[in-house]
């Protein structure tokens, strides 16, 4: 008979589920994970990652465009837009099976179907949404004396703007187009919606994004902000912020979106796709939770505390799911902290001042902590370095020189509260920045920190020293 009791059953694979499971594996607990769909969750499957390998292939087909600035020669430069999806597939089907294999090597037991909750401990598996992997167990009865719930989360659909999987896409579609639009409107500027205004516009679509907020990418400082759409725009990018579409008239293979450009007027444009990049909800809804009582927030998302347990003893909630920001590294640092709380290992509950943001378009966009605007409206008393990329070497011989770094410090006790960059290769460059905020290292710290030449890093640190007033403001 197979086995239905554990320590721990988690629902749902994606980065939150999978690494929670591992982690609970190695801290000794007998731990199954319930999946209904795809191993690996949204962002294996339909999220960081597919996007970041079309990302890629735009990215090297801007390269080649521009070989000769490198002194190279690449003629007849295209693209084959059905063998890019393929690849884009072809590595999300690797991670995948990576995730099949993670799970055996740490006897993790696979559950195949949708689960719902009957009560602390009790949980029902109906029948999956695809076929199940082998060595999966099926559905039925399962016992578990803790429950995490990680069911991720799906694209918000706001009334006017339904996706209809042809003309009107949400991030699943637009992530495997059957032919390149000639042109597309794109609703919404957060990470989503602007990484693929920048992976279609790359390769030549008409693009336009409408944002109703004042700025595009809502999180990121306003200098970054208005930096990279300075950059989208001069790349041929049309953007409409403070703007809202408020209807999309369809028609065979066309789509005329009304506008209300915010100052009383409205302007119509018609185009062959639209991607609806409107936000996200938490996966809530057939898990059971309101006869059980586990409170949930406005958005779709379950309230938990530092640490992941909900408002219902037994259970928990990480991830996506449980609120945002929805990323998939917090995903997964949530779900650690979340079974070594329950092993009693007290760890550190999430600081989510330190959780850093990445947007892959071009120019690449990466911040952590507070912005300058958020350090004023918390009243603090602040120092901000800046430097541009056209004044860093590195920069200059990559031939990207159009970029900019902003670093907030304390000016009393010199705390780093804040980085913040637009350019290329800053979402590998952001990653020195976070583990200087979680070791809480000061500017004076940072200013002697010595960063090999010539390198990106050397950049962080004339914006440090900017802000510190030697050298540069001298
Ligand atoms: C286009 C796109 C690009 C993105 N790019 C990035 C990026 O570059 N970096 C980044 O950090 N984040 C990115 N994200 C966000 C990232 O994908 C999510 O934050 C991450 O997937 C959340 O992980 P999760 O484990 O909470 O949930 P998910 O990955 O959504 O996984 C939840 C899983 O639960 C399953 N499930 C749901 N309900 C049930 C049920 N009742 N029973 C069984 N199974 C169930 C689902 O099928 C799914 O597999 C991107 C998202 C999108 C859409």
């Amino acid at each position: 008979m197979a086995d239905t009791s554990f320590d721990i059953i988690i629902i749902g694979s994606g980065p939150g589920g999978y690494v929670t499971a591992i982690r609970a594996a190695q801290l000794g607990f007998k731990t199954a994970i319930v999946e209904r769909e795809y191993l690996g969750g949204i962002c294996l499957n339909w999220g960081c990652i597919p996007t970041k390998a079309l990302l890629r292939s735009a990215e090297i087909y801007h390269y080649m465009q521009h070989a000769k600035d490198y002194g190279l020669k690449a003629d007849n430069v295209g693209f084959d837009a059905a063998a890019i999806v393929k690849r884009s597939r072809g590595v999300a089907s690797r991670m995948n099976t990576g995730i099949s294999y993670l799970m055996k090597k740490n006897k993790v037991s696979v559950i195949w179907g949708e689960a719902a909750i009957d009560a602390p401990g009790k949980l029902t598996v109906k029948a999956g949404k695809s076929e199940a992997p082998k060595g999966a167990l099926g559905p039925g009865a399962y016992q578990a004396k803790h429950i995490i719930i990680a069911t991720g989360a799906r694209p918000r659909v706001l009334p006017g703007l339904e996706p209809d999987k042809k003309l009107v896409w949400t991030y699943f579609e637009a992530m495997v187009p059957e032919k390149l639009p000639k042109s597309l409107l794109v609703i919404g500027s957060g990470a989503i919606g602007i990484e693929f205004a920048s992976f279609y516009r790359t390769l030549g679509s008409e693009v336009t994004v409408v944002e109703v907020l004042p700025q595009i990418l809502p999180v990121e400082d306003a200098e970054i902000q208005t930096f990279a759409r300075k950059a989208f725009e001069k790349q041929g990018m049309k953007i409409l912020t403070g703007a809202k579409v408020t209807k999309l008239d369809k028609k065979t293979d066309s789509v005329t979106a009304t506008i209300d450009d915010g100052k009383g007027g409205t302007q119509s444009i018609t185009v062959e796709r639209v991607i609806a990049a409107v936000g996200v909800v938490g996966n809530i809804e057939g898990l059971g939770l309101e006869k059980l009582g586990v409170k949930t927030e406005r958005g779709g998302t379950i309230a938990v505390d530092g640490t992941g347990k909900t408002s219902v003893p037994g259970i928990y909630a990480i991830g996506d799911v449980a609120g945002p920001p929805m990323l998939a590294h917090k995903a997964e640092h949530e779900g650690v902290v979340c079974v070594e709380a329950i092993k009693g290992l007290h760890p550190h509950a999430m600081n989510k001042s330190l959780i850093p943001g990445c947007t892959y378009c071009f120019p690449q966009i990466a911040s952590v902590g507070l912005t300058e605007q958020a350090a004023k409206d918390k009243k603090l008393d602040i120092r901000v370095g800046k430097f541009p990329f056209v004044g860093n070497g590195k920069a200059v011989a990559l031939g990207e020189d159009q970029g900019l770094i902003k670093v907030i410090f304390d000016k009393k006790t010199g705390a780093l509260l804040g980085a913040h960059m637009v350019g290329a290769e800053v979402t590998e460059l952001i990653q020195g920045y976070v583990v200087a905020m979680n070791l809480e290292t000061t500017e004076e710290e940072l200013m002697h920190t010595i960063f090999p030449h010539p390198t990106l890093s050397e950049m962080m640190k004339e914006a440090v020293l900017d802000a510190y007033g030697r050298v540069l403001n001298m």
